[in-house]
């Protein structure tokens, strides 16, 4: 079976975990030091390490002051994630359309959704392009709006240059077990607002003040003040280890999704049935690879895909729209034209570190011949 996603794990991953297992000591400290270090190198920002993307979410959504009677602005077409962590807040999330050439946050749709209860903005960038996110920060800025951006996808992306994270207000990561790098689970915020990563810091150790700083010294805090909600959402060494032996791999990950997805390009761009998305893959790093087959519906993509399992393919669709799932169905959003076109034309393929050049072939090709 060609899988159609998985973590990439090595000696070094399995060499490291012993070595914090040997240290008996499991929970947050001077691992979880070291790799938010590695990544405030890179991001040349304040990095803050939580146990999940979704709590990375939570948390940024939180120390934003964003919580019951607030609105967030955020694609349908996400993960359930993005609106869990906004409805976990209290805040209610608020579906908008995608725009068909990027599949992130059609620009305009976000603008006509803004209420006076409006407090953020989360664009998701989806398979790691962050499609218009200029226009998003103008929009932000001329309603005075948060900008938290869901970046689970795009780990080592690069956008005009810049890498994704790097530049604006608050970008959220996730390091669950098939993302760009992997840490276990995992997940970080990465923002240069003080004030901001401090409420966060505090917050993912309970509202703990200060507490981040005695864990890093395999210390505790003994006598402490909580002035605000807090979450058990801190970062074990476990994960930390395992997601510092993964960062030191970024490079080399990197130009193999890369190149997997180029290949899958040539080998489908000209097909007349299929649309390939138009990102540049020297730019960006591709978390899934994603091709929309033209006029396809739920029914005709149930049998694609079993006819390619069949084969021996797994595939995805990524994703069903979270304003018709039954939690989040608002009858007060009408029709996101783009999102329901797309959702069911929208097939995912196989990607990831250990595909080789010959299943991405075989891939294309069966995928073509059930066409
Ligand atoms: C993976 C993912 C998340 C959540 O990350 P977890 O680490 O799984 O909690 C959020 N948004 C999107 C778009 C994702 O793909």
């Amino acid at each position: 079976m060609i899988k159609l996603s998985k973590s990439s794990i090595g000696g070094e991953e399995k060499k490291a975990v012993v070595e914090v297992l040997d240290k008996e000591y499991l929970g947050m400290g001077e691992d979880v030091k070291e790799f938010e270090s590695l990544l405030q190198d890179f991001f040349g920002r304040h990095v803050v390490c939580v146990v999940n993307g979704t709590a990375a979410l939570h948390l940024a959504l939180q120390g934003c002051g964003i919580g019951v009677g607030d609105e967030v602005l955020v694609p349908s077409l996400t993960y359930v994630a993005s609106f869990q962590a906004i409805s976990a807040t209290g805040a209610k999330p608020v579906a908008c359309d995608v725009s068909i050439k990027t599949l992130s946050l059609d620009f305009n749709d976000v603008e006509n959704r803004i209420t006076k209860n409006t407090k953020a903005i989360m664009p998701v960038h989806f398979t790691g392009s962050v499609g218009d996110l200029e226009q998003i920060y103008n929009i932000a800025e001329k309603y005075n709006l948060r900008v938290i951006e869901d970046a689970a996808h795009a780990f080592g992306s690069i956008h005009k240059s810049k890498l994704v994270g790097s530049f604006g207000d608050i970008a959220c990561f996730s390091f669950d077990g098939i993302k760009n790098i992997t840490s276990g689970e995992g997940g970080c915020i990465v923002s240069d607002d003080p004030v901001f990563i401090k409420l966060v810091k505090d917050a993912r150790l309970l509202g703990v003040h200060n507490d981040s700083e005695n864990r890093y010294t395999g210390k505790r805090t003994w006598s402490f003040d909580v002035t605000h909600q807090g979450w058990r959402y801190h970062m074990s060494n476990i994960m930390a280890a395992i997601g510092i032996q993964q960062f030191r791999k970024l490079e080399k990950f990197k130009l193999i999704r890369q190149s997997h997805a180029k290949l899958y390009d040539s080998l489908l761009n000209d097909n007349p049935k299929l649309k390939t998305l138009q990102n540049d893959y020297s730019a960006i790093l591709p978390h899934i690879y994603v091709v929309r087959v033209l006029g396809m519906n739920e029914e005709s993509r149930s049998h694609l895909r079993a006819r390619l399992w069949d084969a021996g393919i797994e595939t995805g669709h990524h994703y069903q729209l979270n304003h018709n799932l039954s939690f989040f169905k608002d009858s007060s959003i009408i029709s996101l034209h783009n999102s329901e076109q797309l959702s069911s034309e929208l097939i995912t393929l196989p990607l990831h570190i250990d595909l080789t050049e010959s299943d991405i072939r075989y891939v294309s090709a069966k995928l073509q011949e059930y066409l």
